[in-house]
């Protein structure tokens, strides 16, 4: 079995928040299990360091063991603030939300829940901790780079297959209106989509990403070209950062 775009941020999360908290509160990162040092999980990390530390404001001070101040007053653009806000009540329904998916998907069960732009949001949120910075490590994750390297090798075979297309065909091919050639029933919704290899409307979605349902998952019924759910779980993250970092400009 293989975790999807929820067993990423889960990572990411993780990461995230150990790196803050060993920033801050030195070894409060790891917990002894069976005498061994382990890294705490990201509910924990929220739930028993950074929430008790903070007394529940979530606020993670940027110089280490600086003393948290109540309710905190500082206000200013939040590049200056001395501290980060963690969003402990979101975070932590993100962490429950990957959960209920995960749990769906090892026993074969149908759930609606799905990672929101809000969990996304308070994930990238943490980026203004100098522990972090920048957004790199929400990427830098190897599931995440092997989507790449794979995605790669099938735009290269979508590409291989057009060009062995004859002209005719192709023109034949781009003429049609997939919405209604793909079509099986009122209830199958089918979402056409631009294909990132030939161009062409023709990009046959017969379901959407698994974070935040903005991505189209299916097959180019022209060049061929197969989006993947991981693929399409890496594209909405990448695009959710990208907006998230935006509106903090
Ligand atoms: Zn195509």
């Amino acid at each position: 079995m293989t975790d999807g775009a929820e067993g990423t941020f889960d990572q990411a999360l993780t990461n995230g928040l150990a790196a803050i908290v060993a920033h801050t509160w030195p070894g409060e990162e790891m917990k002894t299990v069976k005498g061994k040092r382990v890294v705490r999980s990201a509910s924990e990390l929220l739930k028993q360091v950074i929430s008790e530390r903070t007394n529940g404001t979530g606020r993670v001070p940027h110089a280490p063991d600086a003393p948290v101040t109540g309710e905190g007053t500082v206000q200013g653009p939040s590049d200056s603030r001395p501290y980060t806000e963690v969003d402990i009540e979101g975070l932590g329904a993100a962490v429950a939300a990957t959960q209920v998916i995960r749990h769906a998907r090892d026993t074969g069960t149908d759930t609606d829940t799905v990672l929101t732009e809000e969990h996304l949001v308070a994930l990238a949120a943490l980026d203004s901790h100098p522990a972090l910075g920048s957004l790199h490590w929400v990427q830098v994750d190897r599931e995440w780079d092997r989507t790449e390297i794979s995605d790669d090798a099938e735009i290269e075979r979508a590409h291989r297959y057009y060009n062995a297309l004859d002209e005719a065909e192709i023109e034949r091919r781009v003429a049609l209106d997939y919405s209604s050639e793909a079509f099986i029933a009122p209830d199958e919704p089918v979402h056409v989509e631009q294909c990132p290899v030939c161009g062409a409307d023709a990009l046959v979605a017969h379901g959407v990403d698994s974070m935040a349902a903005m991505v189209g998952v299916g097959h180019c019924w022209v060049c061929s070209y197969e989006r993947s759910m991981r693929v399409a779980d890496q594209m909405t993250v990448n695009a959710l950062i990208e907006r998230t970092m935006e509106r903090d400009n």
